[in-house]
């Protein structure tokens, strides 16, 4: 473990960590660990490639390119993320040859037309990624990738018990990157252990505490876009809360959040209280609450 240590110095030094950002990075952790062999990182502005690449360089690593970073949605979503060609895919792997390979598949993965062919590939590239083989299983019989709410739902109905707060990848910082088979998958947490315990040696206890926070976060979804977490408790079906963020500051449920402390969840409807006050109810077709460390998640399920 001794030379790992002295790789995560000269990391901290490059990558400073920002806690209220997802900037310290878990999956090149895993990489300097020996957890992956593969990482990819998407988008890259390509003004930053020079400067990613030295960095990860100096770490040992070997790092190309795939050309230009394309897909439907992000054409769709070019004002976030800038006109197409601004952008492109980084591999950062262990070897050239690993990286060679994993950008064949990761091309094969996007592009091929025969799904059997593109489950192929996504089996292969979870394996340099270093996903568990259960979660490479689960993943590859998801349907609509991109979609985080059909994310979650695949995700959920493969839970079974409480959900385990280090597989919380909704809130803000990830302590894993892939999708995990099911939120208390034991290989994945054996995974986000390793990240954590790497954290906690290497950063200030706030910044831990921060991570903490982060990961212990409630999760609101609503399709397509409203992501909102929550520091609070849940009892019953009954959500108190102290503090939340939202994707967007400027949506309809957000100003009555911002009078909200209480969210009372029942078949239908999601009530909003400011103390046994009503604020408002809402009744989404669909939504998903994800209630970390909770046995209570079929109460809060529509969909
Ligand atoms: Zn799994």
């Amino acid at each position: 473990m001794k030379k790992l240590e002295i790789k995560f110095k000269s990391l901290n030094k490059f990558l400073p960590l920002m806690p209220y950002s997802s900037k310290f990075d878990n999956e090149i952790i895993l990489l300097i660990g020996g957890k992956k062999q593969l990482v990819k990182k998407e988008p890259i502005h390509v003004r930053k490639v020079g400067r990613l690449k030295k960095i990860y360089e100096r770490l040992g690593f070997y790092v190309e390119t795939s050309g230009l970073y394309f897909t439907r949605e992000h054409w769709n979503d070019r004002n976030r993320y800038g006109e197409d060609g601004d952008h492109t895919e980084l591999f950062i792997g262990t070897s050239k040859e690993i990286v060679r390979e994993g950008i064949i598949l990761n091309k094969i993965e996007k592009r091929a037309r025969d799904k059997e062919e593109r489950k192929t590939a996504a089996r292969l590239l979870g394996k340099l990624y270093g996903y568990p083989d259960c979660c490479i299983k689960h993943f590859i019989k998801l349907d609509s990738h991109n979609d985080i709410f059909a994310e979650i739902i695949h995700t959920l109905k493969n839970t079974k018990g409480n959900l385990n707060f280090y597989l919380n990848k909704y809130s803000g910082y990830k302590i894993i990157s892939h999708i995990p088979c099911s939120f208390n998958c034991e290989k994945s947490i054996e995974i986000a252990g390793f990240v954590f315990d790497n954290l906690r040696k290497d950063l200030t206890e706030e910044a831990v505490r921060v991570i903490f926070r982060f990961s212990s976060m409630h999760i609101l979804f609503i399709p397509p876009f409203e992501k909102i977490s929550f520091s609070g408790d849940v009892k019953g079906d009954t959500l108190s809360f102290s503090f939340f963020k939202s994707t967007f500051l400027k949506s309809h449920i957000v100003s009555l959040l911002n009078i909200t402390n209480m969210i009372k969840f029942t078949k239908n409807k999601i009530i909003l209280l400011n103390n046994s006050q009503l604020v408002d109810e809402l009744a989404p077709s669909q939504w998903v609450f994800l209630n970390w460390g909770g046995k209570t998640k079929k109460l809060f399920l529509k969909y």
